[in-house]
C-alpha cells in the first residue's frame, strides 16, 4: 500500500477530507487536475451552518484568511412587489442565525479551493496539481493511475475518494448510479467589477419579471451576479454573446444602483447551467466514497453546495477514523446521514423555489396567497431555515411533503 486514502480533485470538499484526514496522522494524496485554480463559475457564498462545518474540520482560518474573503450579514429580499425601502426594513440579520457564525461566507471558489489545498498540504497530505489522466480502481485492492510530468504513475492505496466535483469522471468510471430532478429554470452567472455600487453586507435572491437575480458579494469591488430564467424563456442568457443582455437584466427598479450594476465591468467568465438537484443512494461501493458534487449536488438556488461538500468531509473523516475496515458497512453512518440531508436540503430548496413563485402565472396573487397561509401557519415554513442554520438543526415534521401541496394549493 503506497498511502491511506488517494483523493482524486482537489477541490473543497476533496482537500478538507484531506486536510482532516492528514491531520489526524493517515497517510492522504490529492490529484487535482488544474495546475492553478480559476474561476468555473461555482459556489462563492459559505452559509452559515457551513461555516460551523469548517470550523469542526480545523479549515476555518484558512477560509477566514484566503484572499478577498468578505462577511456578508445581511439578506434582503428584493422584489418586483416591493419598493426598495419596502425591501430594505425586510432584511435579515445573517449574524444571528447560528452562533459561531459571522454571517454567510463571500469568498471565490479558486480562492477557497487554493486555501484548503494548502491546508491539507500544510496538514501532512501530498498534493500534486495538473495531473492527468486519472483512472480509479476500486474493489478489495483500489488504485489510482495517473499522469504527472508527462509520465504515468500508480498509487495503491485503502480508499480511493472521489471528489472531482459536479461532472466527476470517477463517479462514471465507479458506476455509481445517479437521480436527479428535471430543471425549471437556467441560472447564467459572471463575476464583475461593480466599482462599490453594491453594499459589501448584503446579498439577496430577487425576482422581477422574467429574470431571477442571485448577488453575493466579495471583497474588492468583486461581485457574482447571477440570472435565471426558466427553461422555456425565448430568450435563453446562454455564452459570452448573451453578456450584454445579462447585464442589461440588472437595469431593473428593484435593486438600489441598478444603473451601476447594469454598467459592471465583466472579470470572469459568463456561464450557464440547469438548476437541479442530484444526488447517488450509493455514496461507498467497495474500495472508494464519493463526496462533494461527486456525490450529488443541491440546486444552486438556496446556496448550499459548498456546505455540504465540507459536512460530507467532516462526516465521512468521522467514519473513517472510528472504524478499522473501510468498507460500505463500515462507512455506513456516511451513507445514511448524506442521504437524509440531502432529501431534507431538497425539500427546503423545493420550498423556496415554491415561495418565491418564480416563473408562476400570476405569481403576485399565488405568491400573496402562500405568504398569507405562512404567516398563519409559520411552522408550514420552518424548513426555509435549513439553508441558513442547517438541515439537522430542524425537527423532521419540517420536511413532510404535504407541506409543499398546502402552500402550492393555498
Ligand atoms: C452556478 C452555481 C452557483 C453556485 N453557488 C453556490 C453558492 O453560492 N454557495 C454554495 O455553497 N454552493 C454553490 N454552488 C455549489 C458549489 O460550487 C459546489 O457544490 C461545490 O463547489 C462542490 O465542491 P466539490 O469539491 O465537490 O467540487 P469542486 O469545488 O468543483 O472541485 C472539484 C475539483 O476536482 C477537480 N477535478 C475535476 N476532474 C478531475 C479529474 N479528472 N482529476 C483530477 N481532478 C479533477 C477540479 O479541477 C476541481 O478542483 C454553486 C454551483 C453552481 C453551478
Amino acid at each position: 500500500m503506497d498511502t491511506d486514502i488517494v483523493v482524486i480533485g482537489g477541490g473543497v470538499a476533496g482537500s478538507a477530507l484531506a486536510a482532516r484526514m492528514a491531520a489526524a496522522g493517515l497517510g492522504v494524496t490529492v490529484l487535482e487536475r488544474e495546475a492553478a485554480y480559476r474561476d468555473m463559475v461555482r459556489g462563492e457564498a459559505i452559509v452559515p451552518w457551513g461555516f460551523l462545518e469548517a470550523v469542526e474540520l480545523g479549515v476555518e482560518d484558512a477560509i477566514t484568511r484566503a484572499d478577498g474573503m468578505s462577511v456578508i450579514t445581511r439578506m434582503i429580499p428584493y422584489d418586483e412587489a416591493l419598493t426598495v425601502d419596502a425591501a430594505q426594513k425586510r432584511s435579515s440579520d445573517l449574524a444571528e442565525v447560528v452562533a459561531g457564525a459571522p454571517g454567510v461566507i463571500g469568498i471565490g471558489h479558486p480562492e477557497l479551493r487554493e486555501a484548503l489545498a494548502n491546508a491539507a498540504e500544510k496538514a501532512g497530505a501530498t498534493v500534486y496539481r495538473d495531473v492527468r489522466k486519472t483512472n480509479v480502481r476500486a474493489g478489495s485492492h483500489p488504485a489510482v493511475t495517473y499522469q504527472l510530468d508527462g509520465l504515468t504513475r500508480e498509487l495503491s492505496c485503502r480508499l480511493v475518494v472521489a471528489a472531482d466535483g459536479k461532472f466527476s469522471m470517477t463517479r462514471a468510471a465507479l458506476g455509481v448510479e445517479m437521480h436527479s430532478t428535471v430543471p425549471r429554470v437556467k441560472l447564467t452567472g459572471m463575476l464583475v467589477d461593480d466599482g462599490g455600487a453594491w453594499d459589501r453586507d448584503v446579498t439577496s435572491i430577487a425576482v422581477d419579471g422574467r429574470n431571477q437575480y442571485i448577488v453575493i458579494p466579495r471583497a474588492d469591488n468583486r461581485l457574482r451576479l447571477y440570472v435565471g430564467r426558466r427553461v422555456d424563456d425565448p430568450q435563453p442568457l446562454t455564452g459570452p454573446r448573451s453578456i450584454p443582455d445579462f447585464l442589461d437584466a440588472y437595469r431593473t427598479p428593484i435593486f438600489p444602483e441598478s444603473d451601476r450594476l447594469a454598467e459592471s465591468t465583466p472579470v470572469g467568465p459568463c456561464a450557464t447551467f440547469p438548476m437541479c438537484d442530484s444526488w447517488t443512494d450509493t455514496p461507498v461501493v467497495p474500495g472508494a466514497a464519493l463526496i462533494g458534487d461527486a456525490a450529488g449536488w443541491s440546486n444552486p438556488v438556496t446556496a448550499q453546495g459548498l456546505s455540504i461538500s465540507l459536512r460530507d468531509a467532516r462526516m465521512l473523516a468521522e467514519a473513517l477514523l472510528d472504524n478499522a475496515k473501510w468498507d460500505p458497512d463500515a462507512l455506513a453512518s456516511y451513507t445514511r446521514e448524506r442521504t437524509e440531508r440531502m432529501r431534507r436540503l431538497r425539500f427546503s430548496t423545493a420550498l423556496t423555489d415554491l415561495v418565491s413563485g418564480f416563473g408562476m402565472q400570476d405569481r403576485g396573487t399565488r405568491r400573496g396567497r402562500m405568504l398569507a397561509a405562512l404567516a398563519e401557519r409559520p411552522e408550514l415554513g420552518s424548513a426555509l431555515a435549513a439553508v441558513h442554520s442547517g438541515p439537522c438543526s430542524i425537527p423532521d415534521e419540517a420536511f413532510a411533503p404535504d407541506i409543499l401541496t398546502t402552500l402550492a394549493l393555498s
